[in-house]
């Protein structure tokens, strides 16, 4: 199982970390121990600090594919759900400023928190699902798949043009404005519409 994550799929996002809107989707790999699950709480590494959260919605694919066509692309997942893409942005400024690629920054364990799934069908319109996150019972990011700049059909189908999908796999397609750091202590909840979907404490 691999994780792809989907950078910069919304406007407001990329505006606040000054970085200019894609013409083509960005993505970029975690491991599957990158994987909380089951609501275990978040350990604080010792090598960032800076660890922000990121809240987005993630897709599971059900079928093996590449080279999948965008009109069929909706036929490649079944499930949704919700996950924090968490970063320890003081690395990731630094390989950013290097050139260098972002895994140290993105791909350390337990940087993919993952909430319940549910099948698409709880949903009525893929380009219409509100999502958002509390922080110690504050919203902090409030976002809607309307504002995605590249649709979930349009990213399975472009990574899929690249790396071939498997069943389990997970996309995560990016993180509406408002990101920022956790702190020890800290309670993370985050909702698919009114639906708590991830809980999580940080340690
Ligand atoms: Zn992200």
């Amino acid at each position: 199982m691999k994780i792809i994550c989907i950078g910069r799929n919304y406007v407001e996002h990329a505006i606040e970390l000054n970085n200019p809107l894609p013409k083509k989707p960005i993505f970029f790999l975690k491991p599957e121990s990158a994987v909380v699950l089951k609501n275990q709480p978040f350990y604080y590494p010792e090598f960032s600090k800076d660890i922000h959260y990121e809240t987005e919605i993630v897709l599971k694919i059900c079928k093996v594919g590449k080279h999948i066509q965008p009109e069929f692309a909706h036929t490649y997942f079944d499930e949704i759900g919700i996950g924090f893409d968490l970063t320890a942005r003081d690395l990731q400024n630094e390989c950013k400023a290097k050139g260098l690629p972002w895994e140290m920054a993105k791909a350390f364990d337990q940087s993919a928190p993952l909430g319940l799934f549910k099948p698409k069908s709880a949903y009525k319109n893929m380009n219409d699902i509100a999502f958002s996150l509390k922080v110690n019972k504050e919203i902090k990011q409030q976002g809607n798949t309307r504002d995605l700049i590249f649709s979930f059909d349009h990213l399975i189908s472009y990574v899929s043009q690249f790396i071939t999908l498997k069943i389990g796999d997970l996309i995560f397609t990016g993180t509406p404005e408002g990101v920022g750091p956790v702190h020890i202590g800290d309670h993370l909840e985050a909702y698919i519409e009114d639906e708590k979907c991830l809980d999580l404490k940080v340690k």
